[in-house]
């Protein structure tokens, strides 16, 4: 078990990956804000599955954070997440200060579009922007072959899709399936902030998206109705508010209509002050890269 060469400067990151791929290697990419779960690491088995090599990036992005969100408090364990990636077989952690990714003055965003206008981006306005710029940067930084990204976060992906073909970005974007608990809870790095009793409320996403998948198992194509089977299943917990559960077109972030055979059913509750986010994906083969 080989500990990951660790990196924090950006220059140097950029020689590493270079170098590798000058020598005929290939490198998979898995950017993370670390607090590392099942989840990423699935993420770096992939990346090492269809790569010679793998970059693990740690970085908890204070641009994709607005006021009053969770940044201050957002989980960090760098040498945890160092012993996990030495598991998982990664050869390379790039781990940056705020100071090297954003300098003070540091001013271009990437302004994302429409994909990033709805659900969460209409919760969350600078959320996406955030999002892509950080990204971006390190598609930059660590030019890689692949890069990984899990379907947890789909509005993500749909918006990470649009960058790399709108800005011709010269990597192949792969999405890994959800990585749950065993009684379905999605990982997730701010699970940790549940107090036992609101992990126990926290099932109810899972609950509701099952419901929906059940429905849909039927023969059930309304959208309107699948909806409605998620709502019945919250309007029975107490102590979680429902952001939005909506069903979209699989693929993108255009609502669903009735008769669609691929769907994603996307869902985002606050339990306590921790906020959650889910999906499913219904009439689609899961995507393991694409
Ligand atoms: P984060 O550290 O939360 O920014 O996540 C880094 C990457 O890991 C993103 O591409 C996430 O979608 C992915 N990820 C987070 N949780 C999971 C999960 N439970 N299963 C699969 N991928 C995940």
């Amino acid at each position: 078990m080989t500990p990951p060469k660790v990196i924090t400067d950006p220059i140097a990151m950029r020689q590493w990956v270079l170098d590798q791929r000058l020598a005929g290697r290939s490198v998979g990419l898995v950017p993370t804000m670390g607090a590392l779960h099942d989840g990423h690491l699935s993420l770096v088995q992939a990346a090492k599955r269809d790569c010679d090599l793998a970059v693990t990036t740690l970085f908890v992005n204070p641009t994709q954070f607005g006021p009053g969100e969770d940044f201050e408090r957002y989980p960090r364990d760098l040498a945890g997440d160092q012993l996990l990636l030495a598991t998982a077989g990664c050869d390379a952690l790039f781990a940056p200060s705020v100071e090297a990714m954003f300098p003070a003055d540091s001013q271009t965003r990437i302004d994302v579009g429409a994909a990033a206008r709805t659900l969460e981006g209409a919760i969350r306005p600078t959320h996406f922007q955030g999002v892509a710029t950080v990204v971006m940067k390190l598609f930059n930084i660590a030019p890689a072959d692949r890069a990984y990204f899990g379907q947890k976060d789909y509005q993500q992906t749909v918006v990470i899709r649009h960058l790399v073909r709108d800005l011709n970005v010269p990597i192949e974007v792969c999405v890994c399936p959800i990585v749950r608990e065993p009684d379905g809870l999605a990982m997730s790095s701010r699970n940790a902030y549940l107090s036992p009793e609101e992990r126990a409320h926290a099932l109810v996403l899972y609950r509701a998206l099952r419901a929906c998948e059940s429905a849909f198992a039927l023969g059930e194509r309304d959208p309107q109705r699948l909806r409605e089977a998620m709502l019945a299943e919250f309007a029975g917990e107490d102590g979680v508010e429902l952001d939005y559960a909506e069903l979209l077109l699989d693929g993108g972030m255009n609502p669903a209509t009735p008769g669609d055979q691929a769907m994603t059913v996307v869902v985002a509750a606050r339990v306590g002050r921790t906020r959650l986010i889910d999906n499913l994906r219904l009439g689609a083969a899961s995507s393991a890269a694409s």
